[in-house]
């Protein structure tokens, strides 16, 4: 049994399906503060916060449970800014809450949903794993924690850990089963795919002075269901007793400018809509591209739908059904 927390958001579900896909048994465990109940079609969904350390022990208590993988975590970015208390305390200290009960019950392997906004601005690109980890908001700083936390207790306490860097997460279920529904949204692909179907008269483009050819900030963005995949070797590779414990950036290897996205939505939508040019938003790095290298030499890992018109057209397949 797979312990999956967090597993009614964006990238947990999209993992949980595809363990059960793969013959594991799953056991999410969700507050459901951002998730969805109608994310979690597979597995038992107990409702509870990692707070609730009573409710964690009896989840370890009456279930044989072999792995964790730990989504549940705050990701806006924005408001971890104006609220950063709240992304140590959700962040931080439940992740060391939940390491807690896995030593009593003796469960070793750990799967940690981390960041590329651990390399803050980086000073290289394309990122490898050995950029220096400078975050530059508490987001960042908060999962940077639990990477500080994670190696040692590995290197000192018997953990084995996996943490997997993500870039920008985009798309939706190819099924259409699961799919991306933050609120309030945030992340460009979804906001302009909002502008394409009606829901916004527009979209904002945050700054167009970067020092990139177009003057827009240039991303990497995975298709979910080629992180979810990640997971599921990342959990194999754990199942290996002679691997250690590593960490891995999960990305194309290739960037795109919010003019390119903007440009990409409207190609596969059909729909021309307003862009006005807005002011920067705060924090934002020009360029962050993942180089992962290691993670196809280890992990053999590879993306299976790199092309951004296709990762665009599964996010507006999903965009469509949950709007008609
Ligand atoms: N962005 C934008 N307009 C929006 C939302 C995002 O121009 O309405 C830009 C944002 O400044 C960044 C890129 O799109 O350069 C990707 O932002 P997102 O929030 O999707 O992901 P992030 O890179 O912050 O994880």
């Amino acid at each position: 049994m797979i312990l999956v927390t967090g597993g009614a958001g964006y990238i947990g579900s999209h993992v949980n399906k595809l363990l059960n896909d793969s013959g594991y048994e799953t056991i999410v465990l969700d507050n459901l503060s951002k998730g969805h109940k109608s994310a979690v079609k597979w597995g038992e969904l107990v409702n509870a916060d990692l707070s609730d350390t009573e409710t964690v022990r009896e989840i370890f208590q009456n279930n044989d449970i072999e792995a964790v993988m730990h989504f549940a975590a705050f990701s806006s970015v924005a408001e971890s800014v104006e609220e950063p208390e709240k992304y140590f305390k959700n962040n931080y200290e439940n992740t060391l809450n939940l390491l807690k009960v896995m030593k009593e019950f003796r469960v070793r392997k750990f799967i940690f949903s981390s960041t590329a906004s651990l390399y803050g601005i980086p000073k290289s690109i394309p990122i490898s794993e050995e950029n220096e980890l400078k975050p530059i908001n508490p987001y960042g700083e908060s999962k940077l924690m639990v990477e500080n936390l994670l190696k040692d207790e590995s290197d000192f306490g018997g953990l084995k850990y996996v943490s997997l860097r993500y870039f920008n997460a985009a798309g939706a279920d190819l099924d259409c089963e699961i799919g991306e529904n933050h609120n309030p949204e945030t992340h460009l692909i979804p906001l302009v795919l909002d502008a394409a179907i009606g829901k916004r008269g527009s979209i904002s483009i945050f700054g167009d002075d970067y020092s990139t050819p177009d003057g827009t900030c240039i991303r990497d963005y995975i298709h979910v269901n080629d992180l979810a995949d990640a997971h599921l070797k990342a959990l194999q590779y754990l199942e290996e007793p002679f691997n250690d414990s590593n960490i891995f950036n999960l990305g194309n290897g290739t960037g795109f400018s919010v003019k390119e996205v903007i440009d990409t939505c409207k190609k596969v939508t059909g729909v021309d809509f307003e862009v006005i040019i807005d002011e920067r938003r705060p924090g934002d790095p020009d360029i962050l591209i993942a180089d992962s290298k290691k993670a196809e030499e280890i992990l053999k890992w590879k993306p299976q739908i790199p092309e951004l018109e296709d990762i665009v057209e599964s996010a507006w397949n999903w965009h469509k059904k949950i709007n008609s």
